[in-house]
C-alpha cells in the first residue's frame, strides 16, 4: 500500500478534523502518501482530490466541523455513482480509504469494500447511534454543549418559574436527551425509544410543586415528535405556563472536547493501521477506553441500545 484516501461524510461533528489530523500524520509517518477528497462521496464521483500533507492538518485539531467539508451525495446510491467513485481512485493510484462519518457512510464504504476498494469507517456523528463503539465522535461536545444550553435556561426556568421543554437533536435517537437529561437535572427525559406519555411528565411536574419546585425542564429528543404541541399539552394538563427552546443548529459546531480529541486521535491513527496491515471493511470503535475492529457489516446490522438504567437513575434522582 502506497497511497491512501481519506474523506468526511453526512452530517458534521466535532473532532472530524482531529480524526482527519490522525488519519494524515499517521500516514505520513507510515511514508504513504495521503489524498484528502472534498465535500465526501460527491468528490469521489467528481474526482475532488487534494494532495495533504503534515501542515495540511496544522491547526485544526480545536475547530468543529471539517475541513475536507462533507455532502450528502444522492448519486453515490447508484452503481454507477459508486463505480464511477472506484475508478476514479484506481486513475489516481489508491491503494484504501478511510471515511469518517455515520451509519450511511458506513453503508457507502460496504458498497466499496464490495468493488474491491479497502475501506475502513471512523464513527463521526454527534447522534452516537452506532453499535461497537461506547462513543463516537462528536457526542461528547454535542452533549457538553447541550448541558451548558440548559444550565443556561435553568436560570431563566427558576427566575420565572416556568416549565421548559429543550429540543435536543439525535435524529432516530435518545442518545443526547439522555446523557445531557442526566447531567442537566432535568425533570422528564423523553426519547423515542421510549413511548410517549404526557401524563406521566404532568405527574412528575406536580409532584414537584407539591414540594415547592416552581420550575421544571424537560428535555425532548427530536426524534419524540413536535416538541411545540408536546409544551402546549403540557401546559394545558398542569395548568403551568410552559415554554420552548429548540436548541437547533448549535449543538453541531464548536470545539471538540477532550475526550472527542482523544478517541478522534486514536481512531485516525488505528484506521491507518489496519489498512495497512491488509484489513478492509472494518470499522474502529471505542470500547472500555480500547480501540478495537469490528466488521463493517456487524456493526450496521446491530442496533445500539439506550442505557435503561441510566434513564431511570435520571427519573429517580428528579423527585
Ligand atoms: P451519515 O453518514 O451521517 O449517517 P448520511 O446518512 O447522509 O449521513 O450518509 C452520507 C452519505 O453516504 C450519503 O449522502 C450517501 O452518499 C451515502 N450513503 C448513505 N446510505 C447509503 C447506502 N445505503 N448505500 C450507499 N451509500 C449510502
Amino acid at each position: 500500500m502506497k497511497k491512501i484516501a481519506v474523506l468526511t461524510s453526512g452530517g458534521d461533528a466535532p473532532g472530524m478534523n482531529v480524526a482527519l489530523r490522525g488519519v494524515v500524520r499517521t500516514a505520513i509517518y507510515n511514508n504513504l502518501t495521503i489524498v484528502g477528497v472534498k465535500r465526501g462521496y460527491l468528490g469521489l464521483i467528481e474526482k475532488d482530490f487534494i494532495r495533504l500533507n503534515l501542515s495540511s492538518v496544522a491547526d485544526i485539531i480545536h475547530r468543529g466541523g471539517t475541513v475536507l467539508h462533507t455532502a450528502r451525495c444522492k448519486e453515490f446510491l447508484t452503481n454507477e455513482g459508486r463505480e464511477k467513485a472506484v475508478s476514479n481512485m484506481r486513475e489516481e493510484e489508491i491503494d484504501g480509504l478511510v471515511v469518517i462519518g455515520g451509519d450511511g457512510t458506513f453503508r457507502g464504504a460496504v458498497e466499496l469494500n464490495k468493488l474491491g476498494m479497502p475501506t475502513i469507517g471512523i464513527p463521526g456523528t454527534i447522534d452516537n447511534d452506532i453499535s461497537c463503539t461506547t462513543n463516537t465522535i462528536g457526542f461528547d461536545t454535542v452533549v457538553n454543549t447541550v448541558v451548558d444550553a440548559i444550565d443556561k435556561i435553568r436560570d431563566t426556568a427558576t427566575s420565572h418559574e416556568r416549565i421548559f421543554v429543550i429540543e435536543v437533536m439525535g435524529r432516530n435517537s435518545g442518545f443526547i436527551a439522555l446523557e445531557a437529561g442526566l447531567a442537566g437535572g432535568a425533570e422528564s427525559i423523553l426519547i423515542p425509544e421510549i413511548s410517549l406519555d404526557i401524563d406521566e411528565v404532568v405527574k412528575n411536574i406536580k409532584r414537584g410543586v407539591r414540594r415547592g419546585k416552581k420550575h421544571s425542564i424537560i428535555v425532548v429528543a427530536e426524534g419524540v415528535g413536535d416538541s411545540m404541541k408536546i409544551a402546549k399539552e403540557i401546559q394545558e394538563k398542569s395548568g403551568l405556563e410552559t415554554r420552548v427552546s429548540i436548541l437547533g443548529y448549535i449543538q453541531r459546531g464548536g470545539t471538540p472536547t477532550v475526550y472527542d480529541r482523544c478517541i478522534a486521535s486514536r481512531m485516525g491513527a488505528k484506521a491507518v493501521e489496519i489498512l495497512l496491515k491488509g484489513e478492509k471493511n472494518k470499522m474502529v470503535g471505542v470500547e472500555c477506553e480500547k480501540i478495537k475492529c469490528f466488521d463493517m457489516d456487524y456493526v450496521l446490522s446491530q442496533s445500539k441500545d439506550i442505557n435503561m438504567e441510566d434513564y431511570k437513575l435520571a427519573h429517580m434522582l428528579s423527585i
